[in-house]
């Protein structure tokens, strides 16, 4: 099995106010923490699979970040290695419980609780194996036209990149060059899984032949390492998915 050592995800700053913390152990996702200096909020780009949440607290801590903090959480998608901390992240803060903001279809099926969705394809993985019970959240719609503002220092554009799943979206910051592609495209010429149900090469090549379109400095995926060579890495993953989708 997969599980699960309780060790720190220990966060990097990428650049100011914004720091990346690895995932660390499989189905766990990278996650990414802004600082909203003006308000001192943290804002946490997605939420990790649950079991890492301590391992998060942690490298928080050692930042000199307290986890109570959290008012915002921004999705990539809707898949179990990115939401399913949400379900005891929304139970610690319950008190003050931070606002959740996804992508239309991932914001409903979250609203409305779609196992079948939050775990796509036979993974042969439940809820239970990670000490969850999915049940619906509240959780803000975000749509292509809106804006993700952090202070006055991230002003995130926000586009709609199907292909790894419907709800996939992607986060760019045009002027300090970041882009939060969740399972979209990843370092090292790689991409996002296109074989669950509701995947689609054609899609996916779609979409990443428009993100190798922004000018990109800083790449934050989902998975694997980031890099400041963006523009670099994209062209990469793009190359490679159209030889593949060349087969098809
Ligand atoms: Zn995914």
């Amino acid at each position: 099995m997969f599980f699960i050592g309780q060790s720190t995800k220990t966060g990097k700053e990428v650049t100011k106010d914004l720091y990346y913390f690895s995932e660390n152990q499989m189905l766990d996702c990278n996650q990414y923490l802004m600082h909203d200096t003006q308000n001192d909020e943290l804002i946490l780009f997605d939420a990790g699979n649950g079991k890492s949440l301590n391992s998060l607290f942690e490298g928080m801590k050692k930042l000199g970040f307290s986890y109570e903090n959290i008012t915002k959480i921004y999705l990539t998608h809707e898949h179990i290695d990115h939401v399913l901390g949400l379900y005891p992240l929304m139970e610690i803060l319950k008190n003050d419980p931070p606002e959740i903001f996804a992508y239309t279809v991932t914001a409903k099926i979250l609203q409305e609780g779609k196992r079948n969705k939050i775990f796509p394809g036979n993974l042969g993985i439940t809820p239970e194996m990670f000490g969850v019970d999915i049940k619906p959240l509240n959780v803000i719609e975000l749509t292509p036209s809106d804006t993700v503002n952090i202070a006055s220092n991230f002003k995130f554009q926000i586009f709609h990149t199907p292909g790894h799943s419907e709800g996939s979206i992607v986060y760019y910051e045009p002027n300090k060059k970041i882009l939060i592609p969740g399972d979209l495209v990843f370092i090292g010429g790689s991409f996002g899984r296109y074989d669950f149900p509701d995947g689609s090469l054609k899609k996916l090549t779609k979409s990443i032949e428009f993100v190798n379109t922004l000018d990109v400095k800083y790449l934050l995926p989902g998975h694997m390492g980031i890099s400041n060579e963006g523009n670099r890495e994209i062209e990469y993953s793009t190359r490679m998915v159209k030889s593949i989708s060349s087969y098809f």
